[in-house]
């Protein structure tokens, strides 16, 4: 969309500088699955961290009351820490973005979620903006960030809502079993309604699979199934018409699941780990394809 050049100063902080509108230029995420347990969390964190060891700028949005992205990088959700995603959402127009961003390095930061959060979800409710809250509040930050992901929690409340109407694109974490076939046509509808309503723009991205054993007949044949579907939808003018089973998959590895407990991310606690080169070839992968950039690689 836009060709000019994207790449913000290297000391562009946020707590360093006032913040000033500059053209949108990050990619915006929803990190989403309304399945718990599927990555989502696992492959925010990390692939935010690929990317920012790739040089960019990065920030996770952490929206999910349970909180395992913000404890994920160490950050304790009871903590006092200062502004989160509930002050973000309940005033959008007036939160302090440099009090909200938790730098985990130079290039990582944070906003943090709380278990309040799950109140936002009832607060909203009676709100006639409910679901551009997040969209509002993510617009004073742009210009600061290469990408920001948002960690969607396990349902499609208000508040995946509000990340599906703040997004530019959807990537889908899943486990490649036959149910989850099911569990992605569910979300691709919401996607399109969405898109259909309060998000013109939104496009998926694709399929991170996650915990993956390419050795299963059983796991080659749903992964042959998703990408059967989304070659039949070419063409079409619907929203995931780009959107491909991004490579390589992420394998199932012990240390992935065990970096959580150490509030680290999976560069920080075991950088040369399978999960670790997973997500940077992730990361790659991302970078080389984004539905909304004109002339992607098809
Ligand atoms: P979600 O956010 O969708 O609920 P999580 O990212 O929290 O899912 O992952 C669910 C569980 O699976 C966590 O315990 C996580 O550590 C583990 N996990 C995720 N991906 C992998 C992987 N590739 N290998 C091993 N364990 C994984
Ligand atoms: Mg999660």
């Amino acid at each position: 969309m836009d060709d000019q050049d994207t790449t913000p100063p290297q000391d562009a902080r946020p707590a360093a500088e006032p913040l000033t509108r500059a053209e949108p230029r990050s990619r915006r995420v929803a990190m989403m699955n309304q399945k718990g347990g599927v990555g989502k969390t696992t492959t925010t964190v990390n692939l935010a961290a690929a990317l920012a060891e790739r040089g960019r700028q990065v920030l996770i949005v952490d929206l999910d009351p349970q909180a395992h992205a913000t404890m994920h990088l160490g950050i304790d959700p009871a903590g006092g820490q200062g502004a989160t995603v509930y002050d973000m959402l309940a005033d959008p127009d007036g939160f302090d973005p440099a009090g909200a961003i938790h730098q985990v390095d130079d290039r990582l930061g944070v906003v943090a979620a709380e278990t309040d959060l799950a109140a936002a979800e009832v607060e909203l409710s009676q709100d006639s903006h409910r679901l551009t809250r997040l969209e509002r509040a993510l617009a004073r930050l742009d210009g600061w960030f290469d990408a920001v992901l948002l960690d969607c929690p396990p349902s499609l409340g208000l508040l995946t809502l509000n990340a599906l109407t703040a997004a530019r694109e959807v990537l889908i974490p899943m486990q490649a079993h036959f149910l989850a076939l099911q569990g992605v046509s569910k979300l691709l509808e919401t996607v399109k309604l969405v898109n259909s309503t309060s998000n013109p723009a939104l496009r998926v991205t694709g399929i991170v699979l996650c915990a993956h054993d390419s050795q299963t007949t059983h796991a080659q044949e749903v992964v042959a199934d998703l990408e059967g579907f989304f070659e039949e939808h070419r063409r079409s003018p619907e929203p995931w018409a780009n959107a491909r089973v991004l490579t390589p998959p992420i394998r199932r590895n012990i240390k992935l699941a065990e970096c959580p407990s150490f509030g680290q991310t999976i560069f920080q606690y075991a950088p040369t780990a399978a999960g670790a080169d997973d997500y940077r070839g992730l990361a790659e992968s991302f970078e080389a394809h984004d539905p909304n950039a004109q002339g992607t690689p098809s």
